[in-house]
């Protein structure tokens, strides 16, 4: 034996896959779907749907064996591989068409779509209609068969349109290959589904059905929200039953490290001077926080040749508040604070060398 073959069959007693069971092979089996063409081996799969139990059995051990003995059937290797335009493509229904160009008159009016083909006549009463239709079902069949195509006779259906609920649900007697035909109230042809008054009432429930099942899948994607986005609150966790909006301020306020911080006792209340012109309020604020256009902050900005006051000290806001010789102010930021009469003149004066 050569040592590929020896290594298949330690491969095959080791592995000895479970035997498949009836029961898999039935499961399988009703799954498949009707009214498709039968493969090459010419059985189509209603036949398989309808095995017995001795067949059934059968294939289960014919299965089983292939895996056993990882051999399969030699005829299941040969595959015959036939060119057929996908459908979809223009090519099919072109080519079609083409084929069935010479399609036998008929008296009744031919709807030809791609390989769909529907015959339509109208008439006073239901027998000359039942006439009509079996003998050009007749001719078609006959032309089909002429040209080795095969009219599926599962896939075809009667119906009838009539305003009168009794009369359009009246089956009728309209025979193909000597078969009658199935009768259908809502049959669909081209994907839309007609009704017996064309009022395509049934297509658009089905259609309304079918965007409302799409729309429940995206749901599960993305399930709508409780409330609207624009009125749910911006915290995570509802805030604890205690907590104020003052509280609250406080305590940030507490935490943070500011310069002048003393200046306010309480964040929560306004602070004073907002009656001031833009102008003065800017220039008090700018004492308050510490930050202007000192020549200490020119300096560092590159706008001032020294950061040095006319006193010579460094001139910071602080500086020319609290320690400058030179301010009428010194000293008084506390009151400069308070926005009283005077420091609102001194703010009107002061103006940052430009
Ligand atoms: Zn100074």
């Amino acid at each position: 034996m050569s040592e590929l073959k020896i290594q298949r069959k330690q491969l095959r007693e080791e592995s000895n896959p479970e035997p498949f069971e009836v029961a898999e092979l039935e499961k399988v089996l009703q799954g498949l779907k009707c009214g498709k063409a039968a493969g090459y081996d010419n059985i189509s799969p209603e036949f398989m749907k309808h095995l017995g139990p001795r067949a059934l059995t059968w294939l289960t051990h014919f299965y089983t064996r292939i895996i056993h003995t990882n051999s399969i059937p030699k005829k299941w290797r040969t595959a015959k591989v036939i060119a057929v335009p996908k459908p979809g493509s223009v090519l099919a229904p072109t080519l079609f068409n083409l084929y069935t160009n010479d399609l036998p008159h008929t008296k009744s009016r031919k709807f030809i779509y791609a390989d769909d083909i529907c015959l339509a006549t109208q008439a006073p009463d239901f027998e000359s209609l039942e006439q009509v239709l079996t003998e050009d079902i007749e001719k078609v069949v006959q032309y089909c068969k002429t040209w080795r195509l095969k009219p599926s006779q599962a896939k075809t259906v009667s119906s009838v349109f009539h305003l009168q609920n009794a009369k359009a649900a009246k089956e009728q007697n309209i025979l193909l290959s000597g078969l009658k035909l199935k009768h259908a109230p809502n049959p669909t042809y081209l994907g839309v589904t007609l009704d017996r008054t064309l009022s395509f009432k049934e297509h658009l429930k089905g259609t309304a059905a079918k965007v409302k099942s799409r729309n429940n899948l995206l749901y599960i994607f993305k399930p709508p929200t409780a409330r609207l986005p624009s009125r749910r609150p911006i915290w995570k966790e509802p805030p604890p039953d205690d907590f104020t909006t003052k509280s609250a301020w406080e305590r940030e306020w507490e935490a943070k490290d500011v310069p002048n911080k003393h200046l306010v006792s309480d964040p929560t209340q306004q602070v004073p001077g907002t009656n001031l012109t833009r102008r003065q309020w800017s220039t008090l604020n700018r004492f308050r926080t510490g930050h202007g256009p000192c020549l200490a902050s020119l300096h560092r900005w590159g706008s001032s040749p020294s950061p040095l006051c006319a006193c010579g000290e460094e001139q910071t806001m602080e500086h020319i508040i609290e320690a400058c010789p030179l301010q009428r102010l010194k000293g008084r930021l506390d009151i400069l604070h308070t926005a009283d009469q005077e420091s609102t003149a001194w703010l009107e004066d002061f103006a940052f060398a430009k």
